[in-house]
């Protein structure tokens, strides 16, 4: 089967992403069918070349490929189960869930004798089509080496490994840095408003922190794949000094204490189990288990 990029390609959900990824198969040219339950919505695809299959079962049959994109996994599984995937199906199921489910998927589509990965897209509709749209994949390699040429039409598609379940695991954890980062840089805007400080004055200094940080992240996860955190650069019960003087300004001025506070909550346990003069990847053993665990 000629998988370069002439691979033939079905789009099934055609909603914001789903419309968004049918765009750029037919822009990179692959000869490309869609099918969506409210069928409407593929009126502009349609318009720029797309096949409409009548129903998700013809349009599982029609490609080389098919790309789902619906709202959650019981849609894919209520849309695929009325008509049915084949031995030999080739499935890439870019609708977004939790790794129990993309495992729980990849038993249902194997069982049928389907080739099943699991994906999550770590972008919005706009940016699909451009390097910028990072495209996570799990399952096996040898069919994601296969369907890459067609995948890269829809951005940069990077393969994280062979449990299925580990492209929601990635997406979930980019999501925990996303909001820490926000939330860090907002607890942090609203300390400097209370000095007429504006937004847009401290965001370039807040930038230069993240990037600072990020920089430290290789070392920091060479402790932790070690399991061993000697305090090179500054032990916890030092960051845990400047962590209480972090609340108290914040309630000194009166802005949201509630970060500061879960901050040292987490290092105070480690401190108390005896990892005060240790640095502070060490509280990946707080991370490794239930609050409080
Ligand atoms: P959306 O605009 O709400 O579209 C949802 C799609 O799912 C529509 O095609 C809808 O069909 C279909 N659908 C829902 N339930 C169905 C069912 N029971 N049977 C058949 N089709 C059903 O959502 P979206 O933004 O395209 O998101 C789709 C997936 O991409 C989600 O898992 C989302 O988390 C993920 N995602 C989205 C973004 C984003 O920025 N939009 C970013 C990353 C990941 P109808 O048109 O008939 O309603």
């Amino acid at each position: 089967m000629d998988l370069e990029n002439t691979t033939s390609v079905t789009v099934i959900g055609l909603g914001l992403m789903g419309r968004a990824l049918a765009a750029a198969f037919l822009k990179a040219g692959h000869p490309t069918t869609v099918w969506n339950r409210t069928p409407a919505r593929a009126a502009d695809l349609v318009a720029e070349g797309a096949h409409l299959a009548p129903t998700a079962g013809a349009a599982l049959k029609a490609s080389d490929l098919t790309i789902i994109c619906v709202t959650d996994y019981q849609a894919m599984r209520e849309l695929l189960g009325e008509d049915g995937i084949e031995p030999g199906t080739r499935l890439i199921n870019l609708t977004s869930g939790d790794s129990a489910q993309a495992r729980q998927a990849a038993r249902w589509a194997e069982e049928r004798g389907a080739r099943y990965l699991d994906g999550a897209i770590m972008a919005i509709p706009p940016a699909i089509g451009t390097p910028e749209a990072v495209i996570l994949l799990s399952g096996p390699q040898a069919d994601f080496e296969a369907h890459k040429p067609a995948l890269d039409a829809l951005g940069t598609a990077t393969y994280v490994g062979a449990d299925h379940g580990l492209a929601s695991l990635y997406d979930v954890a980019g999501l925990s840095m996303m909001w820490s980062v926000l939330n860090a840089w907002l607890h942090g805007t609203a300390l400097l408003r209370t000095a007429g400080v504006d937004a847009a004055a401290y965001a370039p200094f807040a930038r230069q922190i993240a990037v600072v940080v990020a920089e430290w992240l290789p070392g920091y996860a060479a402790q932790v794949d070690a399991g061993a955190f000697p305090a090179e650069v500054s032990a916890l019960e030092t960051d845990a000094r400047a962590m209480a003087h972090l609340i108290d300004e914040s309630e000194a001025v009166g802005v949201n204490a509630e970060l500061p506070r879960l901050f040292k909550a987490i290092a105070d346990r480690a401190i108390a189990a005896g990892h005060g003069a240790e640095q502070y990847p060490v509280l990946i053993e707080e991370f490794s288990r239930p609050h409080g665990g």
